[in-house]
């Protein structure tokens, strides 16, 4: 579990059926899920996030357990707890669900589904460093102070923020805010509970898209964000991948290496042509796509690979990168052999072997070395070679 961990109350026991429907609006469906699903899911998937406690009317609890949590991996969803009729009820029902250790504790709205990690992580991190931390963004309108459709005041826009959540306290602390809470005014969010204590609250930076879904005009905007988050191609990774592989130097043998036979008074064994550089890149190839190694898709017992060009199964794996959408970034790779002299072949291999990766040239590097008569090596008993590769997808 990572350092920091928060508890986070959802309070969901809203009845807000302004947007039509029978159900409230935290039930109704984005992209064939209920948004409330949308919400856990992003706080289930926050490393941050150690818990998270959902509260409800007791009479939507079944609801909620056979539509929402089903389709969940709802591990850290701790037991739903019955939330009070107003909102801050519902946060201090779920707060007093709590434990003393669970210290810092997020309240989140239900309907916020498009919440990021990041904002979740930086919420985290602001009450760790100052007790009590906001998700805001500032005010694009300007505002107008009205009385009776007056306006009576203008405040400065650059000093505007729109609160969203999370918001984050230390658990004591929110405790306090509850006990002594303003009897005197509404409470819309729990920030303003902590302020009326007299404690700072930081302002993090919020994001635009954490939408409240408030109108029909937020569900239109939040149907069409939803189906569009789930045709979305996730972010492609680069990944590196190495491989290594020897063979035996025995008379009677081509020497193939990179595809190309070399002059040599002796050549490689194997099942194939035991193109031992090809070989290593196959295998760094398959590492970086985590697919296996050479010898569980070529199997040696296979007569179809009995004499076969390596460059064959080359162009086999390349086919698995094309079906994967994977680009090779580049290879590098060295041949250890203590004779014979490769220097003069090193071109011509990696134009070969660039031209079955699809790739060009100028991203396969090629290097030989010998081991200074060490080892086997050395012993010119066999030849070795070692590659990494660099691929996106
Ligand atoms: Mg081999």
């Amino acid at each position: 579990m990572p350092e920091l961990t928060a508890t986070v109350i959802i309070p969901a026991g809203g009845q807000g059926t302004r947007l039509g429907g029978e159900r409230p609006k935290q039930y109704q469906p984005l992209a064939g899920r209920p948004v409330l699903a949308w919400t856990l899911e992003r706080f289930i998937a926050c490393p941050q996030i150690g818990r998270i406690v959902l509260v409800l009317r007791p009479e939507d609890m079944d609801y909620c357990r056979q539509h929402v949590l089903a389709g969940l991996a709802a591990a850290t969803i701790g037991p739903m707890v019955a939330g009070g009729e107003q909102r801050w009820a519902s946060v201090l029902a779920g707060l007093q669900a709590t434990k003393e250790e669970e210290d810092i504790i997020l309240v989140h709205d239900a309907v916020r589904p498009f919440v990021s990690g990041q904002v979740i992580a930086d919420v985290v991190e602001g009450v760790c460093q100052y007790g009590a931390a906001v998700a805001a963004v500032p005010v694009k309108d300007t505002i107008k102070q009205a009385l009776d459709g007056q306006v009576v005041q203008t405040p400065l826009r650059d000093q505007l923020w729109s609160a969203q959540t999370p918001q984050g306290f230390r658990r004591q602390l929110l405790l306090e805010a509850f006990v002594r809470r303003p009897q005197d005014r509404p409470i819309t969010d729990e920030a303003q509970l902590v302020e009326a204590l007299g404690h700072p609250v930081h302002l993090v930076q919020g994001d635009y898209r954490n939408l409240k879904i408030t109108t029909p005009e937020d569900m239109e905007w939040a149907a069409w964000h939803a189906a569009r988050e789930e045709t979305a191609v996730p972010e492609r990774l680069s990944r590196t991948g190495q491989g290594y592989d020897v063979h035996r130097l025995v008379p009677g043998r081509p020497l193939i290496l990179g595809g190309i036979e070399i002059p040599h008074d002796r050549g490689l064994a194997g099942h194939s042509d035991a193109d031992v550089l090809t070989h290593a890149v196959i295998d760094a190839l398959l590492g970086a796509l985590g697919a296996g190694d050479i010898g569980r898709l070529f199997p040696d017992t296979d007569a179809r690979y009995k004499g076969i060009s390596s460059l064959v199964l080359l162009g086999e794996v390349v086919s698995r990168l094309v079906a994967k959408s994977a680009r090779i970034i580049h290879v590098d790779a060295v041949v250890m052999a203590q004779k014979p002299k490769l220097a003069p072949y090193i071109e011509t291999m990696s134009r070969c072997l660039a031209q079955v990766l699809g790739v060009n040239p100028n991203r396969v590097s090629l290097k030989a070395t010998t081991t200074e008569g060490l080892g086997f090596v050395g012993r010119e008993e066999g030849i070795a070679a070692q590659a990494v590769a660099q691929v996106i997808y």
